[in-house]
């Protein structure tokens, strides 16, 4: 039975502690969340406090809450359909976004299939690359290549390319495709004779396994969930080389770097692959939509297979909302100087957080584009950084032996100032 009562947020954090799950997070004994009533710019209001929001909710919020013209677009198409099915029907939304994701991601990425999460856009995109090798001929073509370090999302397929440590392989033993896994990819700044022993030995896993693989997969530039861990553009083209000598489709999951987060509207830029994921900054962090944008060649291939289409019809395909948040989330960007932001946010971050290298039980710092991030030399206690980030106004979630922030890019320089702050309470009390 349902009622509606005037609940305090008391009452509202007892049922959701009873009821609801969150993120790797115990049903039975979870550790503490809080509550948001409210959200404008780059700032959250949790538990009653305005706090700087340096997550961008994951990577998406990159123009902030409440953004009015990312409010209008929502009225506007709310005013019109919110959803209608994709099968046999299609819409201006849809086509909208596709003309501008055709337009701004590199030339020769020209097909664009609207999926409804991250996770199912990396399914959409390996099992595309399966049906391209079965129609070019390959059907023993079946596993990816991959390197250590990566994160590709939650379901089975995505696991299975995931870091095998820390997507707990051993834990689903048997049940995940078995992938090929290649060393993680030196840090940035790694010299060039670095960089050719990791292609040394890139080339040779790939030489052995040649006749069984379809496809390469990564995270470009910067693996993000796996380790915040950037790397040199130089493995990109050695990534494309070895594709390229023995016939796979390369994959880059651009999920997390999409949008100029890295300072690149696109990582692809530097390299094209053959098929690109798009998530999470997508609709400017509103609501949950990924694109697959791949090149005229893969669609031909799938084309060839068996069913001659991509089998993957997700029933809120291309939802309209989404689409017009999305396009309106593209021109919002593209409208403003997002390149000068996301470096002065950059500079910014890098000049705060280098001092931390000196606290104690500090690993590292790094900054990439818009990123920031702290490396323990042990695992934070989350609880303990979440508190000391809060009471210093700060919105953080840190994980493993990680305290990072991927701030909105319309933060101010005040805010920012706050944010590092923050963080260096966090690591402090982590
Ligand atoms: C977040 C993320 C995913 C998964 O996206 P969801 O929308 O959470 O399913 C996949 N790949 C990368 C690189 C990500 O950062």
């Amino acid at each position: 039975m349902t009622t509606t009562v005037q609940t305090g947020p008391e009452e509202l954090l007892a049922y959701d502690r009873e009821h609801l799950w969150h993120p790797y997070t115990s049903m039975t004994a979870p550790t503490p969340v809080r509550l948001v009533d409210d959200a404008r710019g780059a700032q959250l209001r949790v538990d009653g406090a305005w706090v700087v929001d340096g997550m961008s909710s994951w990577w998406a919020a990159i123009h902030g809450y409440r953004h009015p013209v990312l409010d209008q677009a929502v009225t506007d198409q709310a005013g019109r359909f919110s959803h209608v099915m994709f099968g046999g029907l299609t819409h201006e939304p849809a086509i909208e976004l596709g003309r501008r994701l055709v337009d701004i991601t590199p030339d020769g990425l020209e097909r664009v299939f609207l999926a409804d999460s991250g996770s199912v856009s990396v399914e959409v995109a390996m099992k595309m690359v399966l049906q391209y090798q079965r129609g070019t001929g390959h059907p023993d073509r079946i596993r990816m290549l991959t390197v250590r370090g990566g994160y590709h999302g939650d379901t089975f397929d995505c696991m299975s390319v995931t870091d095998p440590v820390g997507g707990m392989h051993a834990m689903w033993a048997g049940l995940l495709p078995q992938q090929v896994f290649a060393p993680q990819p030196p840090a940035a700044g790694a010299d060039a004779a670095t960089v050719a022993a990791w292609a040394t030995t890139l080339r040779h896993i790939a030489d052995q396994h040649h006749h069984e693989l379809a496809g390469i997969i990564v995270e470009p530039l910067l693996q993000g969930a796996g380790g915040m861990h950037p790397y040199p553009p130089e493995c990109l083209a050695v990534l494309r080389e070895i594709a390229d000598e023995h016939g796979l489709l390369l994959v880059f999951d651009e999920i997390a770097t999409g949008f100029g987060r890295t300072g690149h509207l696109f990582v692809s830029e530097i390299v094209t692959p053959d098929i690109l994921c798009l998530g999470k900054a997508l609709t400017g962090g509103y609501v949950s939509l990924a694109a697959v944008v791949t090149t005229d060649a893969v669609a031909r291939g799938i084309s060839g297979s068996d069913s001659g289409v991509v089998m993957h019809g997700p029933t809120f395909m291309g939802n309209p909302l989404a689409c017009a948040i999305a396009s309106a989330s593209i021109d919002l960007l593209l409208g403003t100087d997002w390149k000068a932001r996301v470096s002065h946010i950059g500079d910014r971050l890098a000049t705060g957080l280098a001092p931390l290298r000196e606290v104690p039980g500090v690993a590292d710092s790094r900054t990439i584009g818009a990123v920031g991030v702290v490396q323990l030399d042990h695992p934070v206690d989350v609880v303990a950084a979440t508190d000391a980030a809060v009471a210093a106004g700060v919105w953080l979630r840190p994980f493993r032996d990680l305290i990072y922030t991927m701030p909105p890019f319309v933060i101010s320089d005040d805010e920012l100032d706050r944010l590092i702050v923050g963080i260096t309470e966090a690591v402090k009390a982590g």
